[in-house]
C-alpha cells in the first residue's frame, strides 16, 4: 500500500504514521525525519536545510523531491511506504504524480488528518521534543506555511479521488481506529 499521511503541523501524522507502520508493515519516510538527521549529522545537505527549518519555512522544492526519489528506490520501500510531510505544495505533489506514473504504481490512500488551528498550536507547545522549531513563533510561521503553501495539495488530491479526510481530534487510539477504518473498508 502506498499512502500519504497529510495534515499541518502538530497534526499527529508522525504518531500516527508509525503505527499503521507497525500494524500494516509498511515502512513509513519522513521528510522531517530526513532533514533532521541530516542537520544533527552535519551533512551537506544539513548544512544547507538548517536555517530554513529553524526559521519554520519550506526546504525549496527540488531539494526536497531529490530527496525522497532517492529515498524511495531503496528495496524497503518496493512495496509500498507511509509518506509523512511530503508531498508539501502542489509542485512536489506534481512531481510525485509524475514518479508513480513512470512507474506505473498508484496510491491508495491520501489521509488528510483535521484538527483545528488552536489546538495544533496546543499540542505542539506541550510536546516537548525540544525541537528547534517547535516555539510559538516558529509555529505561527509554520501553521501560516501550512495554509499558504501545503494546504493546496488537498486539491490535487481530491480531483484524484484518493482524499480521504479523519477527524484529527480525540485520543491516539480514536484517531488512529478512523485511520484503520478507512485504509481497511473495502
Ligand atoms: P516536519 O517534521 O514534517 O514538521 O518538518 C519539519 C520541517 O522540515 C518543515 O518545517 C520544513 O522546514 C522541512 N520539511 C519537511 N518536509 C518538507 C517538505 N516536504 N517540503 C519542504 N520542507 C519540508
Amino acid at each position: 500500500m502506498r499512502i500519504i499521511l497529510f495534515g499541518p503541523p502538530g497534526a499527529g501524522k508522525g504518531t500516527q504514521a508509525k503505527l499503521i507502520e507497525e500494524e500494516f508493515n509498511i515502512p513509513q519516510l519522513s521528510t522531517g525525519d530526513m532533514f533532521r538527521a541530516a542537520i544533527k549529522n552535519q551533512t551537506t545537505l544539513g548544512k544547507k536545510v538548517k536555517s530554513i527549518m529553524d526559521e519554520g519555512k519550506l526546504v525549496p522544492d527540488d531539494t526536497v523531491v531529490e530527496l525522497v526519489e532517492e529515498a524511495l528506490d531503496a528495496p524497503e520501500y518496493a512495496n509500498g511506504y507511509i509518506l509523512d510531510g511530503f508531498p508539501r505544495t502542489v509542485p512536489q505533489a506534481r512531481a510525485f504524480d509524475e514518479r508513480l506514473k513512470k512507474k506505473g504504481r498508484k496510491l491508495n490512500a491520501f489521509i488528510s488528518l483535521e484538527v483545528p488551528d488552536e489546538e495544533l498550536m496546543k499540542r505542539i507547545l506541550s510536546r516537548g521534543e525540544g525541537r528547534s522549531d517547535d516555539t510559538p513563533e516558529k509555529v505561527k510561521v509554520r501553521l501560516e506555511v501550512y495554509n499558504e503553501e501545503t494546504a493546496p495539495v488537498i486539491n490535487f488530491y481530491k480531483q484524484q479521488g484518493v482524499y480521504k479526510e479523519i477527524d484529527g481530534m480525540g485520543t491516539i487510539e480514536e484517531i488512529y481506529g478512523r485511520i484503520k477504518a478507512e485504509l481497511t473498508a473495502g
